[in-house]
């Protein structure tokens, strides 16, 4: 990927563990590496198409002198976060923030922290039928959309469905919606679990009734299995109601695990009976 790259930024700011750090301040110098495509703005010459590197450099000396953290480590994290934020053309940041005067009673060139970070694409499943199921969903996107670091991009119509896993209950309201965060899958998962509780979920009878059922049916590409998470989302081939809206906001994206599209595994489902 193209990259638009700033070296050896000098910053005056006031970054430490210690007291005297915060106090007196001392010189930062930043690296940071933006991948994006920069080819449209080459072909017309247009700066309006690009990242101006020179408002940049201006942001990351404004950020770090208007704020004080005690480690490298959150200042890059929070820098890296504000650039994404801020340059929505910007696929990627790579960044590290050196400390040449950093507080080692020994001879030393530098200490850094690079860190790289970028959005990743989420679907969230959602799903209700207990009480008023349009409003338990509703309430819930709108907290989603309201996280700082989940940005909502597109939301699949909600369809009615029976209940799966053989228990007596009433029908499903499902859906899909997918999203664009910063948050890694466990964070993720622990944000969906919040919400859920605060819908007051009834756990007690696995498949049982749910005010609010929210799960993590991929995360870019990421397979992943241990004992918090299954990404992609378990036993996905048999669901219609995942398939259905997948392949409503969906249609080409392919499954990491099966390497078959939304739209084939929704029409192998139906044909399945
Ligand atoms: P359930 O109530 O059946 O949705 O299960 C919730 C629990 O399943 C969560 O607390 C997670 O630890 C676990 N889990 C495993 N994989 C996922 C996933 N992809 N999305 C959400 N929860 C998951």
């Amino acid at each position: 990927m193209d990259k638009i790259q700033v070296k050896g930024l000098k910053v005056f700011a006031h970054h430490g563990v210690y007291p005297e750090e915060s106090a007196q301040g001392q010189d930062f110098f930043v690296n940071v590496c933006l991948y994006t495509d920069t080819r449209p703005a080459g072909i017309a010459d247009d700066l309006e198409q690009s990242v101006d590197y020179g408002e940049l450099s201006m942001f990351i000396d404004r950020y770090m002198k208007e704020h004080t953290y005690k480690l490298l480590e959150s200042v890059t994290e929070n820098l890296a976060r504000e650039i994404l934020l801020r340059y929505p053309k910007a696929v990627s940041v790579k960044i590290s923030v050196s400390k040449p005067h950093a507080p080692i009673p020994l001879p030393f060139e530098e200490v850094s922290v690079s860190i790289e970070r970028s959005f990743h694409e989420a679907y969230i499943g959602f799903g209700s039928n207990v009480g008023d199921r349009e409003e338990y969903i509703r309430k819930g996107l709108e907290t989603l959309e309201n996280e700082s670091d989940i940005f909502l991009l597109r939301t699949s119509t909600i369809i009615e469905t029976e209940p799966y896993g053989g228990v007596e209950m009433d029908p499903v309201l499902n859906g899909v919606v997918k999203i664009k965060t910063l948050l890694t899958p466990y964070e993720l998962l622990a944000v969906l679990n919040r919400i859920e509780a605060e819908a007051k979920r009834d756990r007690a009878v696995h498949w049982g009734p749910r005010s609010l059922d929210l799960d993590i049916l991929f995360y870019d590409k990421l397979i992943l299995e241990d004992e918090y998470l299954t990404i992609p989302h378990i036993d996905m081939k048999n669901r219609t109601f995942v398939l259905e809206p997948m392949a409503e906001i969906a249609p080409g994206f392919v499954h990491p695990v099966y390497g078959k599209t939304m739209a084939d595994m929704l029409n192998e489902l139906k044909e399945k009976g």
